[in-house]
């Protein structure tokens, strides 16, 4: 089979024909259809300091997001047949931790993430647990399922705290901040403000809902967001840039008794936060990571297939897997969104 892998160290990937994989008793193969380039994956092609301490192998096919159909059971697996059409759970959670076992595998000790730590889905075929496996109502376009996954991660995000009513910021409108303007106006947000320094991404988050937008490059956030809610500020912050000063910006135009869904990565550990008045504002954060197995897929499916959610807004380039380079230097000059790889 075909598949994009990253075979040795240094920036780029390359195509690689190889034996399409076997699964083991519990797993289940995967005929990829659609697999489409998340922000970590783009880590992997500039093989930078997170990429080159997170593939714990090379050579490694990569990719998670993704979707296809079941083509082989594995020893054991029930609840799947072939030709069902499924979302694929990136994370793989061990199922004996302490976390695994109070129904926390979000968070689970040994995380195990495809495209990272075992073979990947830009790929042909791919091997998964069964449990990984998600089916997909037929009301759901067949190349929106991979986006399902970073979905998910907005939707946590979006569920962290109480949202309905609420004036939210969602700071940074790449994928999942354009997705979380959506999906916090599906659960009954308020005013959705959102803010990006890149307008071609923040155009596309007017069109999945949000009632204003702003560059802070351009316009003074505090003026504007204190503008919007009658001097009040916001009530929930949704940060989805990783971007430190985004975040210190962010908190100061929070009111009284407002949360914070911290999502986007900082590019270090340690930055600078106002931590005093975090505490005397009575903030409260939230730190997300993955998505909870699997009732966030609960939400995920129900929000596409009640349409309270359109996903083509972010969908900006369908491309092929031979054509990866261009797909991953549109991404890189903040020129695309979601760009999905029609493999099957
Ligand atoms: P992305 O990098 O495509 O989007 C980030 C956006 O933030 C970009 O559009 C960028 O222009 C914008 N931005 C940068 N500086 C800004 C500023 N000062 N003010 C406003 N916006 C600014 O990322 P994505 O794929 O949409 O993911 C969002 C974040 O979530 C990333 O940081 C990603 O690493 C992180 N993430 C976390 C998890 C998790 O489990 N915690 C999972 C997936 C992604
Ligand atoms: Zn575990």
């Amino acid at each position: 089979m075909k598949a994009l892998a990253k075979t040795k160290g240094g920036p780029g990937l390359q195509i690689i024909e190889t034996d399409i994989p076997k699964p083991g008793p519990g797993e289940v193969l995967i005929k990829v259809k659609y697999a489409s380039i998340c922000g970590s994956d783009v880590h992997i092609y500039k093989w930078d300091e997170f990429a080159q301490s997170e593939v714990d192998h090379l050579p490694r096919i990569i990719g998670h997001e993704s979707a296809g159909e079941v083509v082989e059971l594995g020893e054991g697996v029930e609840g799947l047949k072939v030709g069902d059409y499924v979302g694929i759970e990136t994370h793989i959670a061990c199922g004996h931790c302490y976390q695994c076992r109070i129904g926390k595998k979000h968070v689970c000790k040994n995380l195990k993430i495809l495209g990272f730590h075992r073979d990947g889905a830009f790929a042909e075929y791919v091997v998964i647990p069964a449990e990984n496996a998600w089916k997909v109502p037929e009301s759901i376009p067949k190349h929106w399922v991979p986006i399902m996954e970073p979905m998910g991660n907005a939707v946590d995000t979006v569920l962290a705290g109480d949202i309905t009513g609420a004036d939210v910021l969602v700071v940074g409108t790449g994928p999942i901040g354009a997705m979380a303007v959506a999906i916090a106006k599906a659960y009954g947000a308020g005013r959705v403000i959102a803010s990006d320094i890149n307008d071609f991404r923040l155009n596309i988050a007017k069109k999945m809902g949000a009632d204003y937008t702003i560059n802070p490059e351009i316009d003074s956030l505090k003026t504007v967001v204190m503008d919007i809610t009658n001097g009040k500020g916001v009530d929930v912050i949704l940060e989805m840039s990783g971007n430190p000063q985004a975040l210190e910006s962010a908190l100061s135009v929070i009111t009284n008794g407002g949360w914070v869904g911290l999502l986007g990565i900082y590019g270090k550990n340690i930055i600078d936060m106002p931590l005093n008045s975090v505490i005397m504002k009575n903030i409260t954060l939230y730190g997300i990571t993955g998505r909870r197995m699997f009732s966030t897929w609960v939400k995920t499916t129900s929000l596409l297939d009640t349409k309270r959610v359109d996903l083509s807004p972010i969908i900006t380039h369908i491309s092929s897997l031979e054509e990866y380079k261009q797909a991953f230097d549109t991404i890189i000059q903040g020129a695309a969104m979601k760009v999905i790889f029609e493999i099957g």
